[in-house]
């Protein structure tokens, strides 16, 4: 029930019609009986200068920021997680009496995705498919986590060298860049504990870039950040090879959760939120 005392919380993105963070944060603010919705805005990007102002106009919460916004956001916050720096991205935002601290929990909901799973990157070599915004949330984490190798792969080669140089000296982590062909080469994945795919590819069921599945150990992890209701084009041969496969689903949840707890400073209910997230996702299936 929306009352007098209701706090507001909001998403930020152009186009959001698609987003199925309402759903998840209302069901956790139900579950844990607080005065909180959770609304999207459709924010142009001539107006996100004037929309973050409108966090103290307001007196918001706080807000998930998305496509486009995460990296224009940036620069006018006034601080930042050592994740957001790092990242140069934002996709929570929260207003300490109005001061707007920018926090990325896109990373860290990876890395919990992946512990719930059982899986820990430390010291493991990684491939990761893809240099565009959430590589750098993966990478970032990755390093922090301990990894031994990163492997950047992607159709642009300079985009991913230029990843490497970034974030080189971040952690102890080897960080490598590979253009895409390096997907056939079986002594490459043959190392390999985990293979991310952070392309948009196969958002809309095209087929994925020819991988020598095949040759990965039998328990190399493949992690797909894209999330369909049926297993994607880079997840379906890796599930006939009866590899471990795990969807985008995990850690839209958690840096949902860990956002949750940056503005209530409760523990996120993680059953009732993905819970609702699946019902979001069938609901659009
Ligand atoms: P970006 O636009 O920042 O990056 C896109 C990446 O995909 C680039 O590496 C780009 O390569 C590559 N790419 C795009 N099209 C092609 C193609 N046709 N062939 C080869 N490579 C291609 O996107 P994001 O990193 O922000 O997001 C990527 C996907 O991850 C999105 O679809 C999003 O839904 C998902 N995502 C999921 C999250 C979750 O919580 N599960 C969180 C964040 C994102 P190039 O450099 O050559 O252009």
């Amino acid at each position: 029930m929306i009352d007098g005392q209701t706090r507001i919380i909001g998403i930020f993105g152009d186009p959001i019609a698609h987003t199925r963070s309402p759903a998840m944060h209302n069901a956790a603010f139900r579950a844990c009986n607080l005065p909180y919705a959770y609304v999207p805005f459709l924010v142009l990007p001539k107006e996100l200068a004037r929309a973050v102002r409108s966090i103290r106009s307001l007196n918001l919460v706080g807000v998930n920021v998305t496509v486009p916004h995460k990296e224009r956001v940036v620069r006018h916050l006034d601080a930042l997680s050592t994740e957001a720096e790092l990242c140069g991205a934002v996709n929570t935002i929260v207003n300490r009496n109005g001061e707007l601290f920018g926090d990325n929990t896109d990373g860290r909901g990876f890395l919990a995705s992946l512990q719930e799973r059982g899986f820990s990157p430390r010291r493991r070599e990684v491939i990761l498919i893809g240099a565009g915004g959430s590589a750098r949330a993966v990478l970032v984490s990755l390093t922090r986590a301990g990894c031994k190798q990163v492997t950047i792969v992607n159709r642009t080669w300079a985009n991913a060298q230029a990843l490497v140089r970034t974030y080189r000296s971040v952690g102890k982590t080897r960080l490598e860049a590979l253009s895409l062909e390096a997907l056939r080469e079986p002594e490459l994945l043959g190392s390999a504990a985990l293979v991310i795919n952070s392309t948009s590819v196969g958002l809309h069921g095209e087929s994925f870039f020819p991988l020598a599945y095949e040759a990965t150990s039998r328990t190399c992890v493949f992690y797909d950040l894209l999330y369909r209701p049926d297993l994607t084009s880079f997840l379906k041969p890796a599930k006939k090879t009866r590899r471990p496969v795990y969807d985008g689903r995990g850690m839209l949840l958690h840096q949902g959760a860990l956002a949750f707890t940056l503005w209530t400073n409760t523990p996120a209910p993680l059953a009732a939120m993905a819970r609702a997230l699946a019902q979001a996702l069938r609901r659009s299936a």
